[in-house]
């Protein structure tokens, strides 16, 4: 195994590394720290989880630092290298790598992203900056209102181009690369490697290196997956019942819409689990704080949207359950790349509902596996609101049965004898008051007021209407994040 000292990397760098506890590259590092200190141009496929930041970082952080700076000019450093990312979050992480990295150089790096003000932004590019990490629509903002002066970026990369291509960012990219100098070094990494990026890439990168370090975005090793078919109103009752196994330590939970994350966010809550909510709606010290309370350990349930989570770099992330199976099945790939990163093993679960077979085709095609299926207790089959609203963490429900595979690879007998299917009666003969004695005052009543008088599987309904409340309010409120 090579070693990050080998590497002929400047001293300031390898001492940073060490201060990390990291002595040998991962394979993406190894491959590409080389030839980007050569100067040449990178076209990497590679996820997150494998490294890259570094991959990039470091080879830059060194060239920077080696380079000698034009003592003649005067006024503030402008940014020498560029690094364009889809969304804030990742913006942010890979900044903070850069400082890491660079802690012991004098090189600075600065992050630039929409839904902030650009007070602040501005101000640090005023200062000088060495490195500069954006998102393209924030900086399309400021170089059109020319606070910022890209003509001495040497180093541009495009991070995780493929969902900066998704996200519709093709205009700002061809905006922003035709302000750069023509002579600089040029690294791309992509997740994947669709039509759009090869274009993409072919039109940017001169003679490029190319890396391929994971199987291009279709097989994960480290990650367990598996499959839930159950109809869409039993999905509630079945999270609850795996965030409830102890095993569960962090868990990253998928909703295809903002409104959707937020209903899964609340209910949750309702039944004592310490859960939110993380999307575009919200506003970044919003999302920051969620974050931040999830790395932290004090939020056990990240429950977020395609947008907001691409490129989330949590560490020990046991658990990805996709509530919704995603519309695209690379966002599949990308979703559970949360869990099993950096050598540890993930579990990623997936629910699938009938209308939802078609997104289900599309992932085992791309990824050319077949999703193993696990069985649903009878007893959780259907999910009457009621039912739902009063499964308490005290309620547990009984984990799947014996021949059933159980994630937390435990069988039946290891958890507390709670049983659903108790709980569940225990709901329909209750009297309001006995039942928010046992519930607490956060129980919902109204709903549980209608249980006795609805079969499973039944939603409530407006006297006169044929269609729910709910339902009615989901239709409208169920635009795509
Ligand atoms: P990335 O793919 O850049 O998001 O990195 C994934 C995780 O691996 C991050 O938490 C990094 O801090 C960590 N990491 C990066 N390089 C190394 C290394 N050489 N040895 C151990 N961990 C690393």
């Amino acid at each position: 195994m090579p070693k990050f000292s080998t590497l002929n990397l400047a001293k300031p760098i390898l001492a940073a590394l060490n201060d990390q506890g990291y002595h040998t590259p991962t394979p993406i590092q190894d491959k590409s720290i080389p030839p980007a200190l050569e100067g040449h141009d990178l076209l990497g496929c590679a996820q997150t989880g494998t490294g890259k930041t570094a991959a990039f970082a470091l080879p830059i952080l060194n060239t920077l630092h080696t380079m000698p700076v034009d003592k003649s000019r005067k006024g503030p450093r402008t940014p020498r290298a560029l690094v364009l990312s889809p969304t804030r979050e990742l913006a942010n992480q890979i900044n903070d790598s850069f400082n890491t990295y660079g802690q012991h150089t004098h090189l600075r790096a600065t992050p630039i992203f929409g839904g902030v003000s650009q007070h602040h932004q501005v101000r640090a590019i005023r200062r000088g900056v060495d490195v500069l990490v954006a998102t393209p629509g924030r900086l399309m903002d400021l170089m059109e209102q020319r606070l910022i002066d890209l003509r001495d970026v040497e180093i541009l990369v495009l991070d995780e181009a493929d969902r900066m291509l998704d996200m519709g960012f093709i205009d700002p990219i061809r905006k922003i690369t035709a302000a750069l100098p023509k002579r600089r070094q040029t690294l791309l990494f992509s997740a994947t490697m669709p039509r759009n990026i090869v274009k993409l890439a072919d039109s940017l990168l001169t003679d490029p290196v190319r890396i391929t370090v994971t199987p291009p975005a279709s097989e994960i090793p480290l990650v367990e997956q598996s499959l839930y078919k159950i109809p869409r109103d039993a999905k509630p009752v079945v999270l609850e019942h795996l965030l409830l196994d102890e095993d569960v330590k962090r868990a990253l939970v998928f909703s295809r819409t903002k409104h959707g994350a937020d209903r899964i966010t609340k209910r949750l809550i309702r039944s004592g689990i310490s859960a939110v909510a993380i999307h575009g709606d919200k506003a970044q010290n919003q999302r920051l704080r969620a974050l931040k309370a999830f790395r932290d350990g004090r939020t056990r349930v990240l429950v977020a949207t395609d947008v907001a989570a691409r490129g989330l770099d949590v560490d020990a992330i046991t658990h990805v359950i996709n509530f919704d199976l995603p519309n695209e099945p690379e966002a599949y790939v990308h979703r559970i790349g949360r869990t099993g990163r950096a050598g540890s093993k993930g579990i990623a679960i997936s629910f699938c509902s009938p209308d939802e077979r078609k997104y289900l085709f599309a992932i085992e095609r791309l990824t050319k596996t077949r999703l193993p299926q696990m069985v649903v207790p009878m007893d959780m089959r259907s999910s009457p609101e009621s039912e739902q609203h009063t499964t308490q963490s005290t309620d547990r429900p009984r984990p799947p049965r014996e021949q059933e595979h159980t994630h937390a690879g435990r069988s039946n007998g290891a958890k507390p004898n709670n049983n659903f299917r108790n709980a569940k009666k225990r709901t329909s003969k209750s009297t309001g008051k006995k039942r928010q004695a046992r519930n607490g005052p956060n129980a919902s009543n109204a709903s549980n007021a209608h249980s006795a008088t609805r079969g499973p599987g039944q939603k409530r309904q407006r006297p006169g209407t044929g269609v729910s409340r709910k339902a009615r309010r989901s239709a409208r409120n169920n635009a795509p994040s």
